[in-house]
């Protein structure tokens, strides 16, 4: 019991100060891309032959979709002009589809719900994960939310194991046919009114098995979005931040 007791005054405080702070990321980590289509020279198309995903267009000027992207690098890593460069910005998520395509500088991101359905949350959102297929490694960033490092519990967000218990649904995974009743049933069993978040390619996209016949490209098709949080698997801070702006806590 000793033993135990001194451990842990060893161990200290060990949550973040996000958001009050900014999060200490490694230098190898990979946030949003910076494009600089002036760069890109006439006629080449490296990096959209690189793209497994097919998230990059350069007719029509250089474009990368962040809902298809999986963060691979392999562009940046083609490009002999160095238009495509991974930055340290872990904001990532929007509330719209179309803000996650990037084309230069700007990026819009996630903006509050609208004063009612806060003021009806309160100071608390519950979550019913759901997931509906993928790699599994969306739901352990997920998961690592409730960790101590980030304890999403100060700031009222809890997941629950009903849906019925739920504000909203947290959806990872390219919805394979599998899974499609599962979540709208889950969905319907979430009383309204009830948000819904998409988190990762996979459920913004369908990700790396995009256009598979045995999965639906993600939940877009399926049920209305109210919050896409990108990456493959996007990084916990990625995701806490994109719940915190969608209650305006940031
Ligand atoms: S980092 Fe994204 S845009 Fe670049 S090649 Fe990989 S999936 Fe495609
Ligand atoms: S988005 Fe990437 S990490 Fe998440 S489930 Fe799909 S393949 Fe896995």
């Amino acid at each position: 019991m000793l033993k135990t007791l001194r451990a842990r005054l060893q161990q200290g405080h060990r949550t973040i100060a996000f958001p009050a702070a900014e999060p200490e990321l490694v230098d190898r980590f990979r946030g949003r891309p910076a494009l600089v289509p002036a760069k890109c020279r006439d006629g080449c198309r490296e990096c959209a032959a690189a793209c497994p995903t097919q998230a990059l267009t350069v007719a029509g000027g250089l474009q990368l979709d962040l809902g298809r992207c999986l963060f691979c690098a392999e562009c940046a890593s083609v490009c002999p002009e160095g238009a495509i460069q991974f930055t340290g910005e872990y904001r990532l998520a929007t509330r719209t589809r179309v803000a996650l395509q990037l084309a230069g500088p700007t990026f819009d991101l996630a903006q509050a719900l609208g004063e009612e359905l806060r003021r009806l949350l309160g100071r608390s959102l519950k979550l019913r994960q759901v997931s509906a297929g993928g790699c599994n490694a969306c739901e352990a960033e997920v998961n690592v939310l409730n960790t101590v490092v980030f304890d999403l519990g100060r700031f009222g967000v809890q997941f629950v194991a009903s849906p019925r218990h739920a504000d909203g649904l947290l959806i990872t995974g390219p919805v394979t046919e599998n899974m499609r009743l599962a979540l709208h049933k889950t969905y319907e069993a979430v009383p309204a009114p009830k948000v819904v978040i998409a988190v990762g390619a996979c459920a913004i996209s369908g990700g790396p098995f995009r256009d598979h016949p045995e999965q639906h490209n993600g939940a877009e098709g399926v049920l209305p979005i109210d919050l896409y949080v990108p990456g493959c698997p996007p990084h916990p801070v990625t995701i806490l931040d994109g719940l915190l702006r969608l209650l305006g806590q940031r």
